[in-house]
């Protein structure tokens, strides 16, 4: 029997369809992602891009307060042995995670710890309907008659082991989810990348920071004229061209204090104080495994063909969150086109019953 309804992916656009699609009686079976060591490596263990995160300001419904009682009530007793200590700032990542998911299952939603590896999303017929064929990493096959695809995107990093060790305490992939943080606020930051994405960033950062130092490996910015023109005329932005980071400084008691760069045209190296290591060097879309079955942009997110519609080059297909959105790129607009791709695709469904 094919599902109604299945859904690939595990940050907040996955949870809020499964809540939307569970409560509208449509057992949504979730591919949450599986535990592996290439999925630790490349950020996309289940839960998603916000579970590497700490503190989260900016999610509606968590001001700072004491979350533990309510935690301990909302998640068992064994979820919350494995998790964290609450610190009594509002809401982590992984405790907002949690809670989704937790509020997921509450309705009946079914949860599988496997990836999606692969799938055949060749239009059903009209008459004797064909469902939609997805491959886990358990080696099954599994049919849908409509589909949620919200796999999110990774944020690009340089690989350095010394960034992996301070994440999260001074190294971040995000600026405006990050950059109002206390440990930034009035300090000199540095943001690695010489396109829009890390101009915006640089240029995001000056609300907070003390100097932006925009290190960038060649002699001119990628980004467009105006972006460039921006960054240029900021005075709290100090670009470094012809530059290449070494190593990322720190210690255990403060996180990141600095970073030593490497001249690409023969200069001496350069070691600068900083609090904050900002990556700007774009997002990877989780879309490998579509393998052409849906229409991707030039740079590999999903289309979504029509205006305010999760809808995707497949009709009965259905797009949320990042893997889809290279623009806002936050929790709460991801929940958001969750919840419109449950509509949608409880919508589908009813049309095509
Ligand atoms: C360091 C950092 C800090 C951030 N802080 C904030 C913040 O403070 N506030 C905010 O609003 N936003 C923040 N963001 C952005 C936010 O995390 C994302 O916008 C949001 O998580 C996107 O949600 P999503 O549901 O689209 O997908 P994601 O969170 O990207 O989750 C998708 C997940 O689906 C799973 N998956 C992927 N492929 C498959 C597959 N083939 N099969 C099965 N499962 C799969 C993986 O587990 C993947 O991680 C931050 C991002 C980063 C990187």
């Amino acid at each position: 029997m094919a599902e109604k309804v299945i859904i690939i992916g595990s940050g907040p656009a996955a949870w809020a369809a499964a809540i939307y699609s569970a409560r509208a009686n449509l057992r949504p079976l979730v591919f949450e992602g599986a535990v592996t060591e290439a999925n630790r490596v490349a950020g996309t263990l289940p839960l998603g891009q916000l579970a590497l995160t700490t503190e989260v300001e900016n999610y509606p419904g968590f001001p700072a307060g004491d979350l533990k009682a309510y935690l301990d009530t909302a998640l068992p007793e064994e979820k919350r042995a494995e998790m964290p200590p609450h610190g009594k700032h509002g809401a982590t990542g992984p405790e907002l995670l949690e809670l989704m998911r937790q509020q997921a299952l509450n309705f009946g939603t079914r949860i599988i710890t496997e990836d999606i590896k692969g799938v055949d999303f060749r239009v059903p017929c009209t008459h004797g309907r064909r469902p939609f064929g997805l491959f886990a990493s358990d080696g099954k096959t599994y049919e849908a008659q409509s589909v949620i695809v919200a796999t999110g995107a990774r944020a690009n990093y340089l690989g350095l082991p010394s960034e992996e060790k301070f994440k999260n305490r001074g190294v971040s992939g995000c600026a405006v989810c990050d950059g109002a943080l206390p440990r930034f606020r009035n300090k000199p930051l540095v943001v690695i990348g010489g396109g829009d994405s890390a101009v915006e960033e640089a240029t995001y950062l000056t609300k907070f920071a003390s100097k932006v130092h925009l290190v960038h490996r060649r002699d001119k910015l990628r980004a467009s004229k105006i972006m460039v023109e921006r960054a240029e005329t900021n005075a709290k932005i100090d670009i470094l061209w012809n530059r290449t980071v070494e190593e990322v400084l720190g210690n255990d008691r403060e996180g990141v204090t600095g970073v030593r760069l490497k001249s690409t045209v023969g200069a001496e190296d350069l070691e600068l104080p900083i609090a904050g290591f900002f990556l700007g060097i774009g997002h990877t879309p989780n879309t490998a495994f579509l393998q052409g079955a849906l229409e991707l942009t030039g740079k590999g997110y999903v289309c979504w063909p029509v205006p305010m519609r999760t809808f995707t080059s497949v009709p009965g297909v259905f797009a949320a969150g990042d893997v889809a959105d290279d623009y806002y790129r936050q929790a709460v607009t991801a929940a958001g086109t969750g919840c419109m791709a449950a509509l949608d695709a409880e919508r589908y469904l009813a049309e095509h019953e």
